[in-house]
């Protein structure tokens, strides 16, 4: 059977750092901000709570590029999954979303500046070690993880 998974990187996780994001804020923008100031290069990001509106986007896989989503009302966030590494030397958020309105319609996608969070609680598991870093990848137009 072909092996699918072709790179693996094992890290400790050295860190919880629980977050609380106040009303108002951008969602991702705090987290990245967060990270930055404490210069986490490495880890796994969660969030659940509630955003007053979201962007989000979707990737076009043929033309390569992203496709602006926005829902201009309040919304629960079911789950909010992703991590952080690094591109171009510095700390990167990639969070992808998944948030119901008040009919329990599901909405998701990658999560852009212009989320505004309600409440929201967060975490980061934070790694320990030689960060991943992205670099652009030609056949998905992605930045995608550099294993060098
Ligand atoms: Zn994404």
């Amino acid at each position: 059977m072909e092996n699918s998974i072709t790179k693996t990187r094992q890290q400790k996780i050295d860190k919880l750092v629980w977050l609380e994001i106040k009303n108002g804020a951008d969602l991702l923008g705090a987290i990245t901000a967060y990270c930055l100031k404490n210069n986490i290069q490495a880890g796994l990001i969660f969030a659940i709570g509630a955003l007053k509106k979201a962007k989000l986007s979707f990737y076009d896989q043929t033309k390569k590029k992203y496709l602006a989503l926005s829902v201009n009302r309040p919304l629960e966030i079911l789950a909010g999954l992703g991590n952080v590494s690094l591109k171009g030397g510095r700390p990167f958020v990639h969070l992808h979303l998944t948030a119901s309105d008040k009919a329990g319609r599901v909405y998701g996608g990658h999560l852009a500046q212009g989320s505004i969070v309600f409440a929201c609680e967060s975490a980061i598991m934070r790694a320990s070690g030689q960060p991943l870093n992205r670099r652009f990848d030609k056949l998905t137009g992605l930045n995608l993880w550099d294993w060098g």
